[in-house]
Formats: C-alpha cells, structure tokens, sequence
C-alpha cells in the first residue's frame, strides 16, 4: 500500500543542532502501509491516509516493527538531514539513537566532529558511534596529559574515543 511508515521517536522533537523542530521522520523498514508509530508502543497509534483508503483496522493492529533495529529519517525546518536507529525489542520500540550516516559523505573524522559538535550542543542527545554505528557515545570532560580540559566522547560498545577542546 504505502511506501514507508511514520515515526515518532521520544525526545527526539528538535534539531540538535539548530534547535527547530524535527518531525515527520519516516522509515522503510516496517510495514510501509503509512501507519504511525509510536515509541514505547507495540502497534500503530494510526494509520495517516484519506479515510477511503484507510485498511482495516485488524490489519493495523496486526502490525509491528521488526525485531532489532530499523533506520528513520527526518529533516528540520532548516534543512538539516538527520537518521537514527529505533530499536525495537519483544515488538516494542523501545529506544532511539541518532546516527550520524548523513553526515557529511561517511568519513568518520566529519562524524566524529558532528557527534562532538551535536553532544556539545545538546548533551542530552543519543548519538550512535561514528565508527561501529551501533554503540552509545557517553561524554565527559576531563583533563588530557597536559591539562587541556577536553570533551571526551567514547562508544560503550567498541570503545573508539574521540575529543575536543572544552571552549
Ligand atoms: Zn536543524
Ligand atoms: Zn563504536
């Protein structure tokens, strides 16, 4: 029927690095029926098509996310591309990391920059790691050898670390 759902991840409501609003994100990865997902939820809250063409409702709430991760995509009011991962597990989508994949042409020192500059910003943020695309970037500032204060950005899962100069 459709090509793609609709997403709505939590927390995830503006754009780290401009603050406007982020919304629309959509996915290919479930069942491209134009069904709205929710995070937290197991099936779709509904289904965003003219009343006509709605399907049925035992359809709808037949359907789910797959299992693991699936790819959404959204971009600001100002044109900033972003992707994240929505992780669904026991059918429920459960959490949300933005990756940095459109950011900018998949070299990872431009992402590690980007993951420093959005954490910087917004350190709430879940950013995905630039170099395994998986893991969860933990920030914290810390001293290096010489006693620069630094923003150290490290992937929980392959360990790759990154930082910054503390401004
Ligand atoms: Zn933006
Ligand atoms: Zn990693």
């Amino acid at each position: 029927m459709g090509m793609f759902d609709w997403y709505e991840p939590a927390g995830v409501d503006e754009c780290p690095l401009c603050r406007s609003l982020l919304g629309g994100w959509q996915g290919k990865e479930g069942p491209c029926g134009l069904y709205v997902f929710r995070q937290g939820h197991r099936i779709p809250i509904e289904q965003r098509v003219d009343p006509g063409s709605r399907g049925l409702d035992s359809v709808m709430l037949a359907s789910r996310l797959p299992e693991g991760t699936c790819e959404i995509y959204c971009e600001c009011e100002r044109g900033h591309d972003w992707s994240a991962l929505a992780t669904v597990r026991d059918g429920v989508w459960t959490d949300t990391r933005l990756t940095l994949r459109t950011y900018p042409h998949g070299h990872a020192p431009a992402r590690w920059r980007m993951a420093l500059e959005v954490l910087s910003i917004a350190p709430r943020a879940i950013v995905a790691c630039p170099e395994c695309a998986d893991g969860e970037l933990a920030v914290e500032d810390a001293p290096d050898p010489s006693g620069i204060t630094m923003r150290w950005a490290r992937c929980a899962r392959c360990r790759a670390v990154d930082a910054t100069p503390v401004e």
